[in-house]
Protein backbone atom coordinates (compact mmCIF):
# COMPACT_ATOMS: atom_id res chain seq x y z
CA UNK A 1 0.00 0.00 0.00
CA UNK A 2 1.64 3.36 -0.36
CA UNK A 3 1.90 5.67 2.10
CA UNK A 4 2.36 8.90 -0.44
CA UNK A 5 0.65 11.55 0.76
CA UNK A 6 -2.42 13.50 -1.14
CA UNK A 7 -2.46 16.77 1.37
CA UNK A 8 -0.77 19.95 -1.11
CA UNK A 9 1.55 21.90 0.99
CA UNK A 10 -1.40 24.32 2.39
CA UNK A 11 -3.03 21.68 3.56
CA UNK A 12 0.18 20.83 5.43
CA UNK A 13 1.06 23.55 6.67
CA UNK A 14 -2.92 24.67 8.05
CA UNK A 15 -3.40 21.10 9.78
CA UNK A 16 0.15 21.64 11.29
CA UNK A 17 -0.48 25.50 12.10
CA UNK A 18 -4.11 24.95 13.98
CA UNK A 19 -3.75 21.80 15.09
CA UNK A 20 -0.16 21.76 16.96
CA UNK A 21 1.66 23.74 19.62
CA UNK A 22 3.98 25.89 17.87
CA UNK A 23 6.48 25.53 20.68
CA UNK A 24 8.58 29.06 21.18
CA UNK A 25 7.24 30.53 18.58
CA UNK A 26 4.47 32.43 19.40
CA UNK A 27 1.32 30.59 18.42
CA UNK A 28 -0.51 33.31 16.39
CA UNK A 29 2.20 33.99 14.01
CA UNK A 30 3.47 30.69 13.48
CA UNK A 31 3.76 29.80 9.66
CA UNK A 32 5.96 26.97 9.69
CA UNK A 33 7.97 26.04 6.45
CA UNK A 34 6.61 22.85 4.88
CA UNK A 35 9.99 20.88 4.67
CA UNK A 36 9.85 18.25 1.91
CA UNK A 37 13.53 17.05 1.43
CA UNK A 38 17.04 16.71 3.25
CA UNK A 39 20.23 15.36 2.03
CA UNK A 40 23.49 15.87 4.28
CA UNK A 41 23.73 19.31 5.42
CA UNK A 42 20.90 20.56 2.93
CA UNK A 43 16.80 21.11 3.57
CA UNK A 44 14.61 21.65 0.93
CA UNK A 45 11.23 23.25 1.18
CA UNK A 46 7.85 22.09 -0.44
CA UNK A 47 9.19 25.17 -3.30
CA UNK A 48 11.99 23.83 -4.04
CA UNK A 49 14.25 26.12 -2.66
CA UNK A 50 17.31 24.58 -0.09
CA UNK A 51 18.44 25.66 2.88
CA UNK A 52 22.30 25.06 4.42
CA UNK A 53 21.51 23.81 8.11
CA UNK A 54 23.78 25.27 10.44
CA UNK A 55 21.74 24.56 13.40
CA UNK A 56 21.77 20.49 12.83
CA UNK A 57 18.34 21.32 13.20
CA UNK A 58 18.31 21.09 17.54
CA UNK A 59 21.92 20.61 17.30
CA UNK A 60 21.13 16.99 17.00
CA UNK A 61 21.56 15.93 12.91
CA UNK A 62 25.34 15.40 13.39
CA UNK A 63 25.47 13.03 10.50
CA UNK A 64 23.38 15.07 8.44
CA UNK A 65 20.50 13.48 6.56
CA UNK A 66 20.05 10.32 4.70
CA UNK A 67 23.25 8.57 5.81
CA UNK A 68 22.62 5.15 4.33
CA UNK A 69 24.31 2.98 7.14
CA UNK A 70 21.53 4.72 9.73
CA UNK A 71 18.45 4.22 7.23
CA UNK A 72 19.81 0.34 6.83
CA UNK A 73 19.81 -0.59 10.59
CA UNK A 74 16.22 0.72 11.28
CA UNK A 75 14.85 -0.89 7.95
CA UNK A 76 16.99 -4.11 9.43
CA UNK A 77 15.81 -3.57 12.70
CA UNK A 78 11.86 -3.19 12.06
CA UNK A 79 12.06 -6.63 10.30
CA UNK A 80 14.16 -8.20 12.67
CA UNK A 81 12.63 -7.12 15.75
CA UNK A 82 10.99 -4.05 16.33
CA UNK A 83 10.25 -4.77 19.79
CA UNK A 84 11.16 -6.28 23.21
CA UNK A 85 9.81 -5.47 26.87
CA UNK A 86 13.03 -3.63 28.62
CA UNK A 87 13.29 -7.17 30.43
CA UNK A 88 14.54 -8.99 28.52
CA UNK A 89 18.29 -9.01 26.68
CA UNK A 90 18.06 -7.97 22.58
CA UNK A 91 21.07 -8.18 20.84
CA UNK A 92 20.23 -4.35 19.53
CA UNK A 93 21.07 -3.77 23.33
CA UNK A 94 24.14 -5.43 23.48
CA UNK A 95 25.47 -4.08 20.17
CA UNK A 96 25.07 -0.78 21.40
CA UNK A 97 25.87 -1.60 24.99
CA UNK A 98 29.48 -2.82 23.63
CA UNK A 99 30.17 0.65 21.69
CA UNK A 100 29.00 2.94 24.51
CA UNK A 101 32.03 1.29 26.99
CA UNK A 102 34.25 2.23 23.95
CA UNK A 103 33.59 6.09 23.70
CA UNK A 104 31.92 6.92 27.09
CA UNK A 105 34.54 8.02 29.49
CA UNK A 106 36.04 5.43 31.14
CA UNK A 107 34.18 4.14 34.12
CA UNK A 108 30.37 5.28 33.34
CA UNK A 109 29.34 1.73 32.46
CA UNK A 110 25.81 1.36 33.83
CA UNK A 111 23.12 2.37 31.14
CA UNK A 112 19.55 3.24 31.51
CA UNK A 113 17.99 3.65 28.24
CA UNK A 114 14.97 6.57 27.75
CA UNK A 115 13.66 8.42 24.96
CA UNK A 116 14.77 11.77 24.99
CA UNK A 117 17.39 14.08 27.12
CA UNK A 118 14.47 14.63 29.56
CA UNK A 119 13.49 11.39 30.64
CA UNK A 120 17.29 10.92 30.68
CA UNK A 121 17.72 13.59 32.59
CA UNK A 122 14.30 12.46 35.12
CA UNK A 123 16.08 9.15 35.47
CA UNK A 124 19.50 10.83 36.52
CA UNK A 125 17.65 12.64 39.77
CA UNK A 126 15.86 9.49 40.50
CA UNK A 127 18.92 7.56 40.54
CA UNK A 128 21.30 9.97 42.16
CA UNK A 129 18.66 10.95 45.68
CA UNK A 130 18.11 7.05 45.31
CA UNK A 131 21.79 6.31 45.43
CA UNK A 132 22.39 9.51 48.23
CA UNK A 133 19.40 9.58 50.14
CA UNK A 134 19.10 12.75 49.89
CA UNK A 135 17.08 15.42 47.67
CA UNK A 136 18.56 18.46 47.15
CA UNK A 137 19.65 18.89 43.56
CA UNK A 138 22.17 22.08 42.77
CA UNK A 139 21.68 23.09 39.16
CA UNK A 140 23.04 26.81 37.46
CA UNK A 141 21.28 29.55 36.35
CA UNK A 142 20.85 29.94 32.24
CA UNK A 143 20.90 26.01 31.86
CA UNK A 144 18.18 23.63 30.13
CA UNK A 145 17.69 20.27 31.17
CA UNK A 146 14.38 19.30 29.77
CA UNK A 147 10.73 19.85 29.84
CA UNK A 148 9.15 17.26 32.38
CA UNK A 149 8.17 18.29 35.63
CA UNK A 150 11.32 17.37 37.24
CA UNK A 151 13.94 18.52 34.30
CA UNK A 152 12.68 21.95 33.56
CA UNK A 153 12.25 22.35 37.91
CA UNK A 154 16.08 21.90 37.29
CA UNK A 155 16.38 24.33 34.42
CA UNK A 156 17.47 27.57 35.28
CA UNK A 157 16.02 29.79 32.64
CA UNK A 158 13.13 31.37 32.37
CA UNK A 159 11.03 28.48 30.72
CA UNK A 160 10.80 27.36 34.22
CA UNK A 161 8.95 29.99 35.76
CA UNK A 162 5.60 29.18 34.11
CA UNK A 163 5.96 26.01 36.00
CA UNK A 164 6.59 27.64 39.48
CA UNK A 165 5.93 27.21 41.97
CA UNK A 166 5.24 23.85 41.52
CA UNK A 167 8.72 22.90 40.03
CA UNK A 168 10.33 24.21 43.40
CA UNK A 169 8.77 20.93 45.21
CA UNK A 170 11.43 18.99 43.04
CA UNK A 171 14.50 20.31 45.60
CA UNK A 172 16.40 21.98 42.99
CA UNK A 173 18.68 25.18 44.03
CA UNK A 174 20.11 26.95 41.75
CA UNK A 175 24.12 27.79 41.64
CA UNK A 176 25.29 31.50 39.45
CA UNK A 177 26.12 30.09 35.88
CA UNK A 178 29.75 30.25 34.98
CA UNK A 179 29.99 32.86 32.14
CA UNK A 180 33.31 34.81 32.13
CA UNK A 181 32.08 37.13 29.60
CA UNK A 182 29.26 38.45 31.49
CA UNK A 183 30.28 36.96 35.14
CA UNK A 184 27.08 37.21 37.38
CA UNK A 185 29.00 37.26 40.73
CA UNK A 186 31.45 40.19 38.92
CA UNK A 187 34.69 38.73 38.29
CA UNK A 188 37.45 38.47 35.99
CA UNK A 189 38.99 36.03 34.95
CA UNK A 190 41.75 34.41 36.23
CA UNK A 191 42.56 36.71 38.99
CA UNK A 192 38.89 34.91 40.24
CA UNK A 193 41.02 32.17 41.26
CA UNK A 194 37.60 30.22 40.21
CA UNK A 195 35.22 32.21 42.19
CA UNK A 196 31.92 30.47 40.90
CA UNK A 197 32.79 26.98 42.02
CA UNK A 198 34.20 28.52 45.77
CA UNK A 199 29.93 29.83 45.18
CA UNK A 200 28.92 26.31 44.86
CA UNK A 201 31.06 24.75 47.52
CA UNK A 202 29.66 27.47 49.95
CA UNK A 203 25.98 26.22 48.87
CA UNK A 204 26.67 22.66 49.31
CA UNK A 205 28.83 23.89 52.90
CA UNK A 206 25.47 25.85 53.99
CA UNK A 207 22.47 23.50 52.60
CA UNK A 208 21.85 19.98 54.17
CA UNK A 209 20.84 17.06 51.93
CA UNK A 210 22.53 17.95 48.62
CA UNK A 211 22.78 14.68 46.18
CA UNK A 212 24.39 16.11 43.08
CA UNK A 213 25.46 18.97 40.95
CA UNK A 214 23.88 19.46 37.61
CA UNK A 215 25.60 20.58 34.91
CA UNK A 216 26.03 21.53 31.11
CA UNK A 217 29.51 20.84 30.63
CA UNK A 218 29.13 23.37 28.38
CA UNK A 219 25.72 25.32 28.61
CA UNK A 220 24.22 25.16 25.13
CA UNK A 221 20.85 26.37 24.17
CA UNK A 222 21.59 29.69 26.55
CA UNK A 223 24.39 30.73 25.12
CA UNK A 224 27.86 27.80 24.71
CA UNK A 225 29.22 29.22 27.69
CA UNK A 226 32.37 27.31 28.27
CA UNK A 227 33.87 27.33 31.54
CA UNK A 228 37.44 28.23 32.18
CA UNK A 229 39.92 25.27 32.17
CA UNK A 230 39.86 25.06 36.10
CA UNK A 231 36.47 25.33 36.82
CA UNK A 232 35.50 21.17 36.01
CA UNK A 233 38.42 19.58 37.80
CA UNK A 234 37.60 21.81 40.94
CA UNK A 235 34.09 21.15 40.93
CA UNK A 236 34.98 17.16 40.69
CA UNK A 237 37.34 17.92 43.79
CA UNK A 238 34.95 19.91 45.82
CA UNK A 239 31.74 17.01 44.89
CA UNK A 240 34.35 14.52 46.12
CA UNK A 241 34.99 16.36 49.24
CA UNK A 242 31.47 16.68 50.31
CA UNK A 243 29.81 13.48 48.55
CA UNK A 244 27.88 15.37 46.28
CA UNK A 245 27.06 13.19 43.14
CA UNK A 246 28.27 15.36 39.72
CA UNK A 247 25.99 14.84 37.11
CA UNK A 248 26.81 15.60 33.47
CA UNK A 249 24.09 16.76 31.05
CA UNK A 250 25.45 16.03 27.90
CA UNK A 251 22.66 15.83 25.46
CA UNK A 252 23.85 18.97 23.61
CA UNK A 253 27.81 18.63 24.05
CA UNK A 254 27.76 14.99 23.45
CA UNK A 255 28.99 12.84 20.16
CA UNK A 256 31.43 14.93 19.03
CA UNK A 257 29.75 18.70 18.78
CA UNK A 258 32.72 19.93 21.33
CA UNK A 259 35.29 18.21 19.42
CA UNK A 260 35.27 15.49 21.73
CA UNK A 261 33.29 12.40 22.21
CA UNK A 262 31.98 14.36 25.34
CA UNK A 263 32.76 17.67 26.55
CA UNK A 264 33.93 16.52 29.87
CA UNK A 265 37.12 15.11 27.99
CA UNK A 266 38.49 18.03 27.29
CA UNK A 267 39.14 18.77 31.47
CA UNK A 268 39.52 15.15 31.71
CA UNK A 269 36.96 15.22 34.75
CA UNK A 270 34.21 11.79 34.64
CA UNK A 271 31.13 12.71 35.99
CA UNK A 272 29.26 10.11 38.17
CA UNK A 273 26.10 10.07 35.87
CA UNK A 274 26.30 11.47 32.27
CA UNK A 275 23.10 11.77 30.86
CA UNK A 276 22.60 12.46 26.91
CA UNK A 277 20.37 11.86 23.72
CA UNK A 278 20.46 14.07 20.59
CA UNK A 279 23.51 12.68 18.62
CA UNK A 280 23.21 9.39 19.87
CA UNK A 281 21.60 8.41 16.87
CA UNK A 282 22.06 11.66 15.17
CA UNK A 283 18.35 12.50 16.02
CA UNK A 284 17.05 9.73 13.46
CA UNK A 285 15.55 8.40 16.20
CA UNK A 286 14.63 9.21 19.61
CA UNK A 287 17.04 7.72 22.25
CA UNK A 288 18.78 8.98 25.23
CA UNK A 289 21.11 7.67 27.82
CA UNK A 290 21.85 8.11 31.66
CA UNK A 291 25.06 6.28 32.24
CA UNK A 292 26.70 5.78 35.72
CA UNK A 293 29.04 4.33 37.42
CA UNK A 294 30.02 0.56 38.38
CA UNK A 295 29.67 1.72 41.77
CA UNK A 296 26.27 3.71 41.37
CA UNK A 297 24.79 0.48 38.98
CA UNK A 298 25.89 -1.84 42.10
CA UNK A 299 23.71 -0.53 44.52
CA UNK A 300 20.66 -1.22 42.33
CA UNK A 301 21.60 -4.88 42.30
CA UNK A 302 20.09 -5.10 45.98
CA UNK A 303 17.78 -1.81 45.55
CA UNK A 304 14.76 -1.76 43.37
CA UNK A 305 15.13 1.35 40.85
CA UNK A 306 11.36 1.95 40.69
CA UNK A 307 11.76 3.13 37.33
CA UNK A 308 10.84 2.45 33.24
CA UNK A 309 9.50 3.14 30.70
CA UNK A 310 7.07 0.98 27.92
CA UNK A 311 9.77 2.14 25.63
CA UNK A 312 12.99 2.23 27.64
CA UNK A 313 15.87 0.45 25.37
CA UNK A 314 13.61 -0.21 22.30
CA UNK A 315 15.33 -2.26 19.55
CA UNK A 316 14.21 0.24 17.09
CA UNK A 317 16.39 3.13 19.10
CA UNK A 318 19.28 1.13 19.84
CA UNK A 319 20.33 -0.20 16.20
CA UNK A 320 20.60 3.56 14.94
CA UNK A 321 22.56 4.50 17.69
CA UNK A 322 24.77 1.65 16.86
CA UNK A 323 25.01 2.25 13.14
CA UNK A 324 25.35 5.80 14.15
CA UNK A 325 28.51 5.48 16.31
CA UNK A 326 30.06 3.36 13.81
CA UNK A 327 29.43 5.91 10.84
CA UNK A 328 30.85 8.70 13.17
CA UNK A 329 34.28 6.81 13.67
CA UNK A 330 34.52 5.63 10.03
CA UNK A 331 33.59 9.26 9.10
CA UNK A 332 36.53 10.68 11.81
CA UNK A 333 33.84 12.92 13.33
CA UNK A 334 35.02 14.03 16.19
CA UNK A 335 38.23 15.04 14.84
CA UNK A 336 37.00 16.45 12.38
CA UNK A 337 34.86 18.74 14.87
CA UNK A 338 38.06 19.55 16.58
CA UNK A 339 39.75 20.47 12.96
CA UNK A 340 37.37 22.26 11.92
CA UNK A 341 37.04 24.89 15.09
CA UNK A 342 40.17 27.06 14.74
CA UNK A 343 39.29 27.84 11.28
CA UNK A 344 35.47 28.87 12.26
CA UNK A 345 36.74 31.06 15.44
CA UNK A 346 38.95 32.72 12.90
CA UNK A 347 35.75 33.51 10.68
CA UNK A 348 33.51 34.50 13.35
CA UNK A 349 36.47 36.52 14.60
CA UNK A 350 35.79 38.30 11.28
CA UNK A 351 32.59 39.06 11.59
CA UNK A 352 33.49 40.55 15.11
CA UNK A 353 35.96 42.94 13.96
CA UNK A 354 33.23 44.19 11.49
CA UNK A 355 30.35 44.10 13.54
CA UNK A 356 30.25 46.80 16.73
CA UNK A 357 27.15 44.72 17.79
CA UNK A 358 28.98 40.93 17.81
CA UNK A 359 30.43 41.50 21.47
CA UNK A 360 31.99 37.75 21.85
CA UNK A 361 32.55 34.77 19.31
CA UNK A 362 32.87 31.43 21.88
CA UNK A 363 32.41 27.69 21.49
CA UNK A 364 34.49 24.52 20.80
CA UNK A 365 34.80 21.83 17.94
CA UNK A 366 31.18 22.93 15.98
CA UNK A 367 29.47 24.43 18.54
CA UNK A 368 29.69 28.29 18.43
CA UNK A 369 27.85 31.61 19.93
CA UNK A 370 27.58 34.90 18.79
CA UNK A 371 26.89 37.21 21.40
CA UNK A 372 25.11 40.47 20.53
CA UNK A 373 25.72 43.75 22.26
CA UNK A 374 24.41 46.85 22.60
CA UNK A 375 27.92 48.44 23.83
CA UNK A 376 30.80 46.23 23.85
CA UNK A 377 32.24 48.05 26.66
CA UNK A 378 29.44 47.45 29.25
CA UNK A 379 28.42 43.97 27.22
CA UNK A 380 24.98 44.76 27.63
CA UNK A 381 22.76 42.23 25.81
CA UNK A 382 21.39 43.48 22.55
CA UNK A 383 18.18 42.30 23.93
CA UNK A 384 16.48 40.27 26.97
CA UNK A 385 14.16 37.59 27.62
CA UNK A 386 11.66 40.31 28.27
CA UNK A 387 12.10 41.79 25.39
CA UNK A 388 11.56 38.12 23.48
CA UNK A 389 7.84 37.60 25.89
CA UNK A 390 6.81 41.32 25.01
CA UNK A 391 6.74 40.69 21.08
CA UNK A 392 9.35 42.97 20.81
CA UNK A 393 11.28 42.61 17.15
CA UNK A 394 14.83 41.11 18.04
CA UNK A 395 18.24 41.53 16.71
CA UNK A 396 18.85 37.93 16.30
CA UNK A 397 15.74 37.23 14.87
CA UNK A 398 16.23 39.89 12.23
CA UNK A 399 19.31 37.85 11.49
CA UNK A 400 18.25 34.51 11.32
CA UNK A 401 15.41 35.87 8.78
CA UNK A 402 18.15 37.58 6.69
CA UNK A 403 20.41 34.07 6.41
CA UNK A 404 17.10 31.96 5.88
CA UNK A 405 16.36 34.44 2.72
CA UNK A 406 20.04 33.64 1.44
CA UNK A 407 19.57 29.87 1.85
CA UNK A 408 21.27 29.34 5.68
CA UNK A 409 19.26 28.08 8.97
CA UNK A 410 20.83 29.46 12.16
CA UNK A 411 19.59 28.45 16.05
CA UNK A 412 18.79 32.13 16.88
CA UNK A 413 18.39 32.82 20.84
CA UNK A 414 17.05 36.04 22.48
CA UNK A 415 20.67 37.92 22.29
CA UNK A 416 22.86 35.43 20.52
CA UNK A 417 22.94 32.44 17.83
CA UNK A 418 24.36 29.43 17.18
CA UNK A 419 26.59 28.23 14.53
CA UNK A 420 26.58 24.20 15.04
CA UNK A 421 26.53 22.55 11.18
CA UNK A 422 26.24 18.95 11.16
CA UNK A 423 29.50 17.56 11.72
CA UNK A 424 29.91 16.07 8.17
CA UNK A 425 29.80 19.67 6.79
CA UNK A 426 32.30 20.61 3.87
CA UNK A 427 34.95 24.11 4.19
CA UNK A 428 32.97 25.01 1.15
CA UNK A 429 29.59 25.27 3.12
CA UNK A 430 30.91 26.63 6.14
CA UNK A 431 32.52 29.18 3.89
CA UNK A 432 29.11 30.03 2.39
N1 LIG B 1 19.55 18.90 28.30
C1 LIG B 1 20.11 19.73 27.41
C2 LIG B 1 21.45 20.31 27.71
C3 LIG B 1 19.45 20.04 26.22
O1 LIG B 1 20.02 20.89 25.36
C4 LIG B 1 18.19 19.47 25.97
C5 LIG B 1 17.45 19.79 24.75
O2 LIG B 1 17.76 20.67 24.01
C6 LIG B 1 17.65 18.61 26.94
C7 LIG B 1 18.36 18.33 28.08
C8 LIG B 1 16.33 17.97 26.72
O3 LIG B 1 16.45 16.97 25.75
P1 LIG B 1 15.19 16.51 24.89
O4 LIG B 1 14.73 17.70 24.13
O5 LIG B 1 15.71 15.37 24.06
O6 LIG B 1 14.17 16.03 25.86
Amino acid sequence: MSTESTLTTQEVVDITRTTNYGTWRFQKGWNPMHIVDAKDCTITDAAGKTYLDFSSQLMCMNLGHKNEAVIASIAKQAQDLAYAMPGYATTARAELSKLLLEVLPKGLNKFFFTTSGTDANEAAFKIARMYTGKTKIIARYRSYHGSTSGSIAATGDPRRWAMEPRGKQQGVIFAPEVNCFRCPIKHTYPQCGIACADYLEHMIRNESDVAAVLVEPIVGTNGVLVPPDEYMPKLRKICDEYGVLLIADEVMTGWGRTGKWFAMEHWGVTPDILTTAKGITSAYVPLGLCATSEKIGDFFQDHYFAHGHTYEAHPMTLAPGTATINEMKRLNLVERAADFAPYVQERLEAIKAKHPSVGDVRGKGLFWAVDLVKNRTTREPFNTYADKVSGKPLLVDQIAGKCLAEGVIIQAWVSHFVIAPPLIVTKEELDH
